[in-house]
């Protein structure tokens, strides 16, 4: 068999760059509690994403959870199921109801001209996701959110360093949450991140982070922890030296895949979007078996036999997970459904070799009929 290969490898620092950023708190002896990593590796992102206002958590999940709780909402929220586990959780978590928009087959991001006939008197928000790296229609839901009074919560946990016309993805809607899990574009092990614009929903979030307190003998909100520590923090500052680096590599690859992958009958790739910078995070084919010959599932299978683990990246859907039985149907959203069922990411991570580029795709084009 030859090598194993899987489909992301998580960016680390030198072992020695790591050790000299986390030397100084064997002296300092503060390992949590927003200090001096957090509060720098804070500024650093701010610079680095172009936002306004940045506060660090422990994970993307607990930066959407807690921003719905911090804008206080209630009632419905519009979203889409071809996401993560983790947005429609969060969602739910916060006693909110989701509604199921579904994406557009162009780009996998809500589909815009569908959520206007979702909008009720209990709508509150709309919770949108860019996907892949691909950017939602910032503009249209800009839109739309104004006209009805919606906020905009973007969960960006894909798009870490992209811009449009310019600007960092984190500065759009009211809140922006970003994730630096292992597996992610940037990390910092674990971690996230909130990018808003309204001081005082950055006061809620401080506070909700830690425990609801307020002060020294005043807690005034149901918090919960979600404070970055120290370690992760000094993680990711040293990961973020080196994150252009990787962006420029991972498009390196992705060129390759493309020009293995392009104008294949039956093989849709991941749309360019006007106007955006990309970060290569995945690298997502549509099959058509149809046209192709095959379908997802033997090509994942193919792939697995030759020790390469592609994944079938999102599926299920959310609105089709067993918990949610009898309760969503996955057939309101037709688009999303057909493509969690046809999609497959394939390998892409900065220092993939090229020549396994070139083994996947010819393992991939072997079983077109
Ligand atoms: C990774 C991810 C999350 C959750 O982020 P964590 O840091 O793992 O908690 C949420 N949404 C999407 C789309 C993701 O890919």
């Amino acid at each position: 068999m030859e090598k194993k290969i899987l489909v992301t490898k998580s960016s680390m620092p030198k072992k020695e760059e790591f050790f000299e950023e986390i030397s100084d708190l064997w002296e300092t002896h503060w390992l949590t509690n927003m200090g001096v990593k957090h509060q720098t590796l804070q500024n650093e992102l701010k610079k680095y994403l172009g936002v306004k206002n940045i506060d660090l958590l422990t994970n993307g999940h607990m930066a959407l959870e807690l921003s719905m709780q911090a804008l206080g909402l209630s009632g419905e929220v519009i979203t889409t199921p071809f996401t993560f586990a983790s947005t429609t959780h969060a969602i739910i978590r916060n006693r909110l109801t989701p509604v199921f928009c579904d994406v557009n087959a162009n780009d996998f991001t809500i589909d815009v001209d569908k959520i206007e006939d979702l909008i009720t008197d209990k709508t509150c928000a709309i919770i949108p996701v860019h996907v892949y790296g691909n950017i939602c229609d910032i503009e249209k839901i800009q839109d739309i959110a104004k006209r009805h009074n919606l906020k905009v919560i973007y969960d960006a946990a894909h798009t870490f360093g992209v811009k449009y016309k310019g600007e960092g993805i984190g500065s759009f809607g009211d809140v922006s949450c970003f994730s630096f899990h292992a597996t992610k574009v940037f990390n910092s092990i674990e971690g996230g991140a909130v990018c808003y614009i309204d001081e005082e929903f950055g006061k809620n979030i401080y506070e909700l982070k830690n425990f609801g307190i307020h002060g020294p003998e005043s807690v005034t909100a149901v918090g919960a922890n979600a404070k970055m520590n120290e370690f992760c923090a000094a993680f990711g500052l040293c990961n973020l030296r080196h994150v252009d680096d990787d962006i420029e590599k991972r498009k390196i690859i992705y060129d390759r895949y493309k020009t293995h992958l392009k104008n294949i009958d039956g093989i849709k790739l991941n749309p360019v979007q006007k106007d955006v910078q990309p970060n290569y995070a995945y690298f997502p084919v549509i099959f058509d078996k149809a046209k192709f010959g095959a379908n997802r599932d033997e090509i994942f299978s193919k792939l697995a036999e030759n020790g390469i683990g592609a994944r079938k990246y999102f599926y299920p859907i959310t609105n089709s997970f067993e918990c949610f039985k009898g309760i969503y149907n996955p057939a309101d959203t037709p688009v999303a459904l057909q493509l969690s069922l046809n999609v497959l990411t394939l390998p892409l991570y900065p220092d993939l070799e090229l020549e396994d580029v070139d083994r996947i795709c010819k393992i991939i084009l072997s079983l077109k009929k």
